[in-house]
């Protein structure tokens, strides 16, 4: 079963820039796919459009039946909710709690305060910081802090995990154990799983799904791939 279909999808930036040109691609449920490519070759394009940060000039992107790049805005947080997003620098908020952070998610959509607490708690542990739940931010290392924010993107159980160079701050070892986390996600609760990412190590290592972008254009699609020279 797809839960991603983009077809000829082409963004163009004001300046004229084309940053992705006919991008077709499937992604199945429970894929974890790494996109690489090196800089300026549209990697955070495409996770963008995907979360409909950025909306292609033409071309469709069907995600888990939404019509992505038609959404209204005003509907925009029907995809959200089918989301989970994980950044480079963590976005936390700092004068909140590990647990505050995770719950934050759920709040904001109303959720009630007895399935806040048992959704918040179960999260936390997943991600190995039960003895962190009362920290603050600022009181974590990089790789805890990336945790709490990989915590609250699955918080609400989305389909689809995107993360966008989780790995840029950390050092090697951090990083490994952040991609096992994401690999351990995937396989015992589904999620599927889009990571863009520069660091070829981990990318050889895990033998997934990679994709090569190269100047907007899809180059490469390797089942299980290894992180090729001509993604440099
Ligand atoms: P990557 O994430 O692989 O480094 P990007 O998606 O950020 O690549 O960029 C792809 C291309 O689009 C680059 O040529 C970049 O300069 C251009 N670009 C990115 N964001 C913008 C923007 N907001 N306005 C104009 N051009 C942009």
């Amino acid at each position: 079963m797809e839960l991603i279909s983009i077809s000829n999808v082409n963004v163009r930036y004001k300046n004229g820039v084309n940053a992705i040109h006919d991008l077709s691609i499937k992604i199945k449920k429970g894929d974890f796919v790494f996109v690489i490519g090196g800089s300026g070759s549209g990697k955070s394009t495409f996770i963008k459009m995907l979360y409909r940060e950025i909306k292609p000039n033409t071309g469709e992107i069907i995600l888990g039946g939404l019509n992505v790049a038609k959404l209204r805005d005003s509907k925009v947080y029907k995809l959200r909710r089918k989301l989970g997003i994980v950044f480079q620098d963590y976005r936390l908020l700092p004068k909140l709690t590990v647990y505050e952070n995770v719950a934050f998610a759920l709040e904001c959509i109303g959720a009630k305060k007895s399935e806040i607490r048992v959704k918040t708690l179960k999260a936390i542990e997943l991600v190995g910081l039960k003895s962190k739940t009362r920290s603050y931010p600022d009181q974590l290392s990089g790789g805890e802090q990336q945790r709490v924010a990989i915590a609250r993107a699955i918080v609400n159980n989305p389909k689809l995990l995107i993360c966008d160079e989780p790995t840029g701050n950390l050092d090697p070892d951090m990083s490994m154990e952040i991609v096992k986390l994401l690999e351990s996600i995937n396989k015992t609760i589904g999620t599927t799983i889009i990571m863009a990412t520069h660091d070829r190590e981990i990318v050889n290592k895990m033998k997934k799904r990679v994709i090569v972008l190269s100047d907007g254009n899809l180059i490469k699609d390797y089942e299980k791939g290894k992180y090729y020279d001509e993604a440099n």
